[in-house]
């Protein structure tokens, strides 16, 4: 759970340095989309918490329980909260390990397969959203394709890996090619973050 310190939350803390997943996310891309655009979404939500009924209230179940602004700018910090920290400097071949691993192979035949129906539903999600990797309440693995700010828990699931699919993570570095931007990340995804969050 994320919570607020005296009031505000705070920006998450990065396990990697600005320039260390290049070149499949750039320094310019780390500048814009987590210095620029989450801590917008972070500063809106500060903004709006004094005096509502969310003060005090963790992320999660600001998330869970909102809708309109509120709603918009904590799923946002969320998404993002969960996206930027499951990253390392890119690996080859960088394939699931542990459990997660294991469940991937049960629920969807193989990893290639995985990762393809995810690269596909990050792909084809028309407008702006996220694609995620959770688990139902029996531990079985479902990817989810989420509009603008949307997340799993909303739906009783609980999201273990999401790609961003706005504009605004991929543009500076990959252009439109919104796929090459997708095939690439999994160079860079810290499969024992993914493990946490599974157990
Ligand atoms: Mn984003």
């Amino acid at each position: 759970m994320i919570q607020p310190t005296n009031g505000k939350f705070e920006m998450p803390t990065l396990p990697y340095g600005a320039s260390d997943l290049s070149p499949v996310l750039s320094a310019e891309t780390m500048e814009f989309h987590f210095g620029k655009h989450l801590q917008t979404y972070v500063n809106n939500l500060n903004a709006a918490l004094p005096r509502s009924a969310f003060e005090g209230k963790s992320l999660e179940e600001i998330v869970k329980s909102s809708d309109g602004g509120v709603f918009n700018n904590a799923g946002q910090f969320l998404n993002h909260y969960m996206y930027f920290v499951q990253f390392k400097s890119p690996v080859a071949n960088n394939i699931p390990t542990g459990k997660i691993a294991d469940a991937i192979a049960r629920d969807f035949g193989s990893i290639e397969k995985f990762q393809e129906e995810f690269q596909a539903k990050g792909a084809g999600l028309f407008g702006s959203g996220w694609v995620w990797l959770s688990a139902d309440s029996n531990g079985k693995l479902v990817i989810t394709q989420e509009g603008n700010a949307q997340n799993p828990l909303t739906k009783g699931l609980k999201p273990l890996l999401t790609f961003d699919v706005w504009e605004h993570a991929y543009y500076i570095d990959y252009r439109n090619r919104r796929p090459d931007y997708l095939k690439s990340l999994w160079n860079i995804v810290n499969w024992d973050v993914v493990n946490k969050r599974f157990e």
